[in-house]
């Protein structure tokens, strides 16, 4: 590769690091990632929802301002993703099921259709048994139901799988040594290396503010598991199924190969990532509870990982000391990937991003 071209070198290969390597080698950039475990960070551990609207809150009008602008990309970054990659990246866009079991369950879904309402956002009321009837796996006893189109998913694991082919198949430069100091030119490592560079991207999940002083960024711990589809339950599911279970929030999220991800607790425990029996019961109960086949799946894998998530929730992407943050993707970092990509290829391009 000729060495005239500019050079960037990113500390992080999660999703966020990935997909502004590939991003920077496609505009031009020589690229260098350094991390000592690539994807094995909180982009492993996650759910892969594409959810700008039923993961938004009404305090946080932001979140889903950048949600949606994320959502909108993924379609065209799948694609292209595909094609680089010559793999597929596990995209679905089958869209979001929203039920509730009880009835206050019921009017916390009507609380959601009103903000949907509010920002023109678009979803379907259905009866349970509409929702049944496109669903056939759903409990007989729910009290209410709707559609979201436009929150789809990707298989996380399949994601980073492309994102790691569009390395190799692009030149990209892969360093697994681990980052102890950054400034605008430089990366150097534990195990002593100096990598100069025409510009320097931290995307170091929760571990940014080690590099970069003084961010505020904290660890929120998800404990998440997969069950299998089997023979004697068949295709269960199709699309995400979101649901208020008296009270208690819970996900499950089919994969093309016969997996279901049910999801996530949201604990403030620092850095600790023990399963626990409580987290795991409960998070079994209420997905058998909205999907009562889930009985007869295998229950293959359970772990837990930590979100990187900012004060205000909004990702960090912006120049501090000469160095460029992406970081703080919080819940939403699979999401936002094709963003954070399009906005740091724009801050080394010299252009302004609002
Ligand atoms: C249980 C759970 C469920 C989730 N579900 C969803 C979901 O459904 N949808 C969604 O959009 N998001 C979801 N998320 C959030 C999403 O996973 C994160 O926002 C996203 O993965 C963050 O990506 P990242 O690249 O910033 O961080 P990471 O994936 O953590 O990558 C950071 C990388 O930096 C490396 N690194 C750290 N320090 C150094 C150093 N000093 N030198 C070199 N490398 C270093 C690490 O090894 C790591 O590989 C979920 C998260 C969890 C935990």
């Amino acid at each position: 590769m000729p060495h005239d071209r500019p050079h960037v070198a990113i500390v992080g290969a999660g999703v966020i690091g990935l997909s502004c390597a590939w991003q920077a080698r496609r505009d031009g950039w020589r690229v260098t990632l350094i991390d000592p475990h690539p994807m094995r960070g909180s982009s492993w551990a996650a759910a892969g929802m594409l959810a700008p609207v039923t993961e938004s809150t009404p305090s946080e009008p932001g979140v889903l301002e950048l949600g949606l602008q994320a959502a909108r990309l993924w379609p065209q970054f799948a694609s292209d993703l595909t094609h680089d990659a010559a793999q597929p990246c596990g995209f679905n866009d089958a869209g979001t099921f929203v039920v509730g079991i009880d009835r206050d369950d019921a009017s916390e879904l009507t609380r959601v259709q009103s903000q949907l309402a509010a920002y023109q956002l678009d979803y379907t009321p259905l009866t349970p048994s509409e929702a049944r009837a496109r669903e056939s796996a759903l409990s007989p006893h729910l009290s209410s139901a709707m559609f979201v189109p436009g929150d789809t998913s990707v298989d996380n694991r399949a994601l980073l799988g492309a994102l790691t082919a569009v390395v190799d198949r692009l030149g990209i430069t892969m360093l697994r040594e681990r980052a102890t100091t950054v400034d605008a030119q430089h990366v150097r490592t534990a195990a002593g290396s100096t990598i100069m560079a025409d510009a320097v991207v931290v995307a170091a999940g929760i571990d940014t503010p080690a590099l970069i002083p003084g961010l505020d960024i904290r660890p929120v711990k998800g404990q998440i598991l997969r069950v299998l589809m089997t023979g004697a339950t068949g295709k269960l599911l199709t699309a995400t199924v979101r649901a208020c279970v008296h009270g208690r929030h819970v996900y499950l999220v089919p994969r093309s190969n016969g997996e279901i991800v049910i999801g996530a607790t949201m604990e403030e425990r620092g850095r600790d990532i023990a399963v626990t029996v409580g987290a795991v019961g409960d998070l079994l109960q209420d997905a058998r509870e909205v999907v009562p086949g889930i009985d007869e799946c295998e229950l293959i894998e359970t772990w837990a990982g930590l979100r990187p998530v900012s004060r205000d929730n909004l990702p960090i992407m912006r120049i501090v000391n000469g160095v460029v943050v992406a970081s703080g993707h919080g819940r939403n970092g699979i999401l936002l990937a094709p963003l954070a990509a399009h906005v740091v290829k724009d801050i080394l391009k010299g252009v302004v991003t609002p």
